[in-house]
């Protein structure tokens, strides 16, 4: 497929944006967007504050926050809801950080694999941080992960869903592009070592045994169902759990909690 032309001029629905982060892009000081809309509605979403409504910002705004957080950061990441939702949006501000000589990463469901094409043909992104919400063979449980027959909003079959979060992950791959494959974990929401097994095999099978995997700590208490913010999060140790359960599978496995930050895991790390 012909790459696409870039745009130069373009409207953004915005949703927030942060002029400084060293947590979106793990090792680079970045300034992270924040984009409007998403096709899907996790019912442990922190961000559900932004997944619809409109706030429509001019190219220009945004090429103002960039040039004043430009001196501070070496990246560029592009976050929502789902940035890829907004596609000549992503890729005008891909291209703004290109002009400016800075390296793009994209936070994403992995759902729009055509847009993440088009900007790998264009080279508008160096890294891809992708969810993986279950199971990349179980259509079940992702149905289940994304609000699929819960929220109305959801209408890609959670059997599309898998078949294009697999084929970004290894579209991903194949490039080589820098990438990180997340799983967020709650009470009742994979929280069984066999779920993150079922997860791990289904990953080896896309992108190898050693591409780094992150187990994440969901803060149940600003999640988008009321039912969740009475939990308790998962605790540290039934994340190590989790992560030794990843371990026979992938090489490269982290857990990250609101309290330890990113520990890597080692094999059958012991639960204290
Ligand atoms: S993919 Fe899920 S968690 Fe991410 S922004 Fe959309 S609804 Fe929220």
């Amino acid at each position: 497929m012909a790459p696409r032309t870039c745009v130069k001029d373009f409207e953004v629905n915005f949703g927030d944006y942060v002029p400084l982060s060293t947590l979106d892009w793990p090792g680079k000081a970045s300034v992270v967007f924040f984009l409007r809309d998403c096709p899907f509605r996790c019912p442990y979403c922190q961000n559900y504050s932004i997944l619809n409504g409109y706030e429509l910002v001019e190219s220009s705004q945004i090429r103002q926050l960039m040039e004043t957080s430009r001196p501070f950061v070496s990246s560029v990441v592009i976050s929502g809801g789902e940035p890829l939702q907004q596609e000549k949006a992503v890729s005008g501000i891909a291209q703004m950080a290109r002009d400016m000589g800075l390296l793009v990463g994209i936070h994403t469901n992995g759902v729009h694999t055509d847009v993440l094409e088009d900007l790998i043909e264009n080279e508008l992104v160096d890294g891809v941080f992708i969810d993986v919400k279950a199971s990349l063979e179980n259509a079940e449980d992702y149905g289940r992960m994304i609000g699929y027959g819960s929220y109305p909003a959801v209408t890609i079959s959670p059997l599309d869903a898998v078949n294009n979060v697999q084929r970004s992950i290894k579209m991903a791959a194949e490039n080589k592009l820098l990438q990180e494959l997340r799983t967020t974990v709650l009470p009742g929401f994979m929280d069984k070592p066999e779920d993150i097994e079922s997860i791990a095999s289904s990953i080896v099978k896309c992108a190898g045994r050693d591409i780094p995997y992150f187990i994440q700590q969901g803060e149940t208490e600003h999640s988008m169902d009321r039912n969740l913010r009475e939990l308790s999060p998962l605790s540290r140790d039934e994340l190590l759990s989790l992560g030794n359960a990843a371990t026979p599978f992938l090489n490269n496995v982290c857990i990250r909690t609101g309290k330890n930050g990113t520990e890597k895991i080692t094999s059958n790390q012991s639960v204290a």
